[in-house]
């Protein structure tokens, strides 16, 4: 073969690389494939997380780049976990996240027959044996990492008894836990997962996509690696805790003498202020410490479509995030900056007055309108204007104002001019308080010279306000929220506590009377995202009814502000 002979390497078509799609190609350039299947495999036992995203991505991004396809199989072993509802859940969420799996939607379940007849191959090969032994002495005969593990009892059984047992498993004669079936491999083996693997347990309880029709269920990895096979995947990408399972997968395949995948382990996805196990989500909504999985604090994706996320920031995320082989922590910010960079391009700008403070303008005249022209989007000239009307007596946020302004406060003060937003420059003349002393309202005056734009005079303001005006703006709730977990690590908890000590009582803020601007009346369906000047991005929640919205703040923007009050250490607002 000359050198111009040899195949070429095929390059990805997103040009991306990664050390996924180096093992991948070369695959295709030694020939031990020639084509790309890969499969997301969700156990339905939970909603989807950012995590799973993650691998959402990375399996269809794969095989995109290879002109490939990837299957949705539901790896549904365990019964007593798994639901209609979480199944019907998942497809949602990978749709929504812009993923096709065409008509390839499988189900482990759907080859129980075949685990069965290859579990028979392999006890008739003298590889599978009927274990008495109960589910504690399976444990302690298991050994440990340093000292091998011991042969159960009954690990030399006849392949005949073997199989009479195994079918009367499958009959329905024996209780739960009273036998299983185990691969006959190496109790001394250093890889614990190859010492007598348990293949298939007896469970009765009916299967929320098999039905009844089954007493006995696989275990996850005798499931598994032969459902890829038989679906003919090229490339079984999963996480790294599976690197160890490796042999096992190999093991059975090789056993049987059927198609071998690779597989191929990566780093899952972490997240700080953030648990991802779905043991602690179901946690979470079966203790009441959330409003349920789509909860918009959760990092589940219905919790994170519900709060505003696009499928875009999310998929962006996922890229920038990469596949890796070291497990490591990602920063919450940056999932929150996708989030910001994708929100500002589309989403229109409102003004709303989250904590509203009155303010009168006594130079303004009673009964007097104005439409002012607004911008609907700086970011995008074709989104138009709007006319938002402007009058007498207004609202500004609370924090906008300060009695006392310290140094570096330059919004509102007594004495002190600002800029509202597409109006004019105001000054503060009188702050007006009720009988706690708490402030009600600033008597202003305003310049009618400086009307959507500069002073004539070329004087100066140093900080611009958003406002409503009182008599057009509507009411709605706003819910503002925080991470759930107060430590960037929810695990790091005082001794005898776990992390749900570590839960934000913060986390979630009702806010009800929030002044909206009139254009905001059109917002009438769940889903629709604006951004309230100065106050962030926010969705409308699926609580609004009619005349009586509801809006999460999907992330704020980023406010510079807050950060130079924190290096003050100067406390609250
Ligand atoms: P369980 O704890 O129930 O095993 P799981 O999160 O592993 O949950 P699966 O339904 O088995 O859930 O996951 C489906 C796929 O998503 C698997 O291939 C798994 O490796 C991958 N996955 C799960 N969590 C993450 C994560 N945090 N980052 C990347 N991929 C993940
Ligand atoms: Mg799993």
């Amino acid at each position: 073969m000359t050198p111009t002979d040899e195949p070429q390497a095929p390059a990805p078509a997103s040009g991306k690389s990664d050390f996924i799609r180096d093992i991948v190609n070369d695959h295709l350039k030694n020939g031990r494939f020639d084509r790309v299947l890969t499969r997301f495999p969700p156990e339905p036992n939970g909603y989807l997380h950012i995590g799973h995203a993650k691998s959402i991505c990375l399996n269809f991004g794969v095989a995109r780049d290879y002109h490939g396809k990837t299957n949705l199989r539901f790896d549904d072993t365990n019964p007593l976990k798994e639901s209609q509802e979480y199944i019907d859940s998942i497809k949602t969420d990978i749709r929504w996240l812009g993923f096709d799996w065409e008509e390839r939607e499988f189900y482990a379940s759907d080859y129980f027959q075949q685990l069965y007849d290859w579990a028979v191959v392999l006890i008739k090969a003298g590889k599978a044996f009927v274990d008495d032994s109960t589910a504690d002495q399976i444990r302690e005969m298991r050994g440990t990492l340093t000292e091998p593990g011991k042969p159960s009892p009954w690990r030399d059984r006849s392949v005949e008894e073997n199989l009479d047992l195994f079918e009367r498993m499958k009959a329905g004669e024996f209780p739960d836990g009273s036998k299983v079936l185990r691969a006959k491999i190496d109790m001394a083996s250093p890889n614990i997962n190859l010492r007598d693997p348990v293949m298939v347990r007896i469970l009765h309880a009916p299967h929320p996509h098999a039905g009844d029709q089954w007493c006995i269920y696989p275990m996850y990895d005798w499931a598994h690696g032969q459902s890829d096979s038989l679906e003919g995947i090229t490339h079984s990408i999963c996480t790294l805790e599976f690197e160890d399972h490796r042999p096992l997968y190999e093991w059975y395949i090789d056993q049987l003498g059927i198609h071998k995948p690779q597989q191929i382990e990566f780093a899952r996805l972490n997240l700080t202020y953030t648990v991802m196990s779905k043991r602690r989500l179901l946690a979470l909504v079966q203790e009441k410490l959330v409003r349920g999985w789509d909860d918009p604090r959760m990092p589940t994706l219905s919790g994170m479509r519900r709060r505003g996320y696009t499928p875009e920031a999310i998929r962006a995320f996922a890229e920038k995030v990469g596949v890796a082989k070291n497990d490591s922590v990602v920063d919450f910010s940056l999932l929150a900056f996708c989030l910001r960079e994708d929100l500002n391009k589309r989403a229109p700008r409102r003004m709303a007055v989250l904590r509203p403070l009155k303010v009168t303008l006594e130079n303004f005249p009673e009964g007097q309108v104005e439409e002012l022209d607004c911008q609907n989007n700086p970011e995008d000239p074709s989104a138009g204007t709007r006319k938002v009307p402007f009058s007498k007596v207004l609202y500004i946020e609370q924090e906008d104002f300060r009695e006392d302004p310290p140094k570096q406060f330059f919004r509102l003060a007594p004495g002190r001019e600002v800029r509202l937003r597409y109006a004019y420059f105001v000054t503060c003349r009188e702050v007006v308080k009720n009988a706690a002393g708490e402030v009600v309202e600033l008597k202003c005056t305003y310049d009618p010279a400086t009307r959507g734009g500069d002073a004539p005079d070329g004087r100066k303001v140093k900080a611009t306000l958003h406002w409503v005006s009182a008599a057009h703006a509507f009411d709605a709730e706003v819910r503002l929220y925080d991470h759930l977990f107060t430590k960037s690590d929810p695990d790091d908890a005082e001794e005898g506590r776990d992390w749900r000590s570590n839960l934000n009582p913060a986390s979630l803020e009702m806010l009800k009377g929030c002044k909206l601007e009139p254009a905001l009346k059109d917002l009438r369906q769940a889903g629709e995202r604006v951004q309230f000047e100065r106050m962030g991005y926010f969705v409308t929640d699926p609580d609004t009814t009619p005349g009586a919205p509801v809006f999460n703040r999907t992330v704020t923007l980023k406010d510079t502000w807050a950060k130079i009050e924190k290096k003050a250490g100067a406390g609250s607002r």
